[in-house]
């Protein structure tokens, strides 16, 4: 099963695409994380992206790109995935969909996780990361609206797009995701 999961910052996406690899045993490519670890270890991709994800803007496409591209070649995608965080451009998700057929694959659902405002703003402020400034989070949120929406369009427009409350407890969120997945997964 090939997931993508979308949510702006704070929506709960990562505690849900673990909920889903202890489930379905797919793994959890979060490009936030990827990008944040790179970072850590100053590899040339992490000196590249640094500057981006310290002002809250979005990384190049292409770099974002070719780093899933490569993650999705490895042994423990081929039974499906969850992607977290990617793709969040339109040029993101066309890449995506290329390299999928390519392998005679593709997304069989997207997820979409939603939360107001109002509620991603006090769980952002209220987890500490380093990109979780009040400023960040607003940019963050701002290109959320304009560039990963289009991209959730995109989705909606394919039938592929289901939109799930983002409220309540993690369980009661899991609950309505899998609900919502293909009956034979
Ligand atoms: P996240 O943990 O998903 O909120 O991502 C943290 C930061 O990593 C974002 O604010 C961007 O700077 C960068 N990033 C993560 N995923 C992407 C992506 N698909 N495209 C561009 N930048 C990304």
């Amino acid at each position: 099963m090939n997931l993508i999961l979308f949510g702006a910052p704070g929506a709960g996406k990562g505690t849900q695409a673990e909920n889903l690899w202890k489930r379905f045993g797919i793994p959890h490519i979060a490009t936030g994380d990827i990008l944040r670890k790179a970072i850590e270890e100053g590899t040339a991709l992490g000196k590249e992206v640094a500057p981006y994800l310290e002002a809250g803007k979005l990384a190049p496409d292409v770099l974002v790109s070719d780093l899933v591209l490569d993650r999705l070649k490895a042994e423990d995608c081929r039974g499906g995935f969850v992607l977290d965080g990617y793709p969040r451009t339109l040029p993101q998700m066309d890449v995506l969909e290329e390299a999928l057929r390519e392998k005679g694959k593709k997304i069989d659902k997207v997820i979409s996780l939603d939360v107001s405002q109002e509620v991603l703003l006090q769980r952002t402020m209220g987890r500490g990361r380093a990109d979780d400034n009040l400023e960040t989070v607003k940019r963050r949120l701002i290109d959320y609206k304009n560039l990963t929406e289009q991209a959730k369009k995109g989705y909606a427009s394919r039938g592929l797009l289901v939109v799930i409350d983002g409220l309540g407890t993690t369980e009661e969120v899991f609950e309505r995701i899998l609900a919502s997945l293909p009956q034979n997964s």
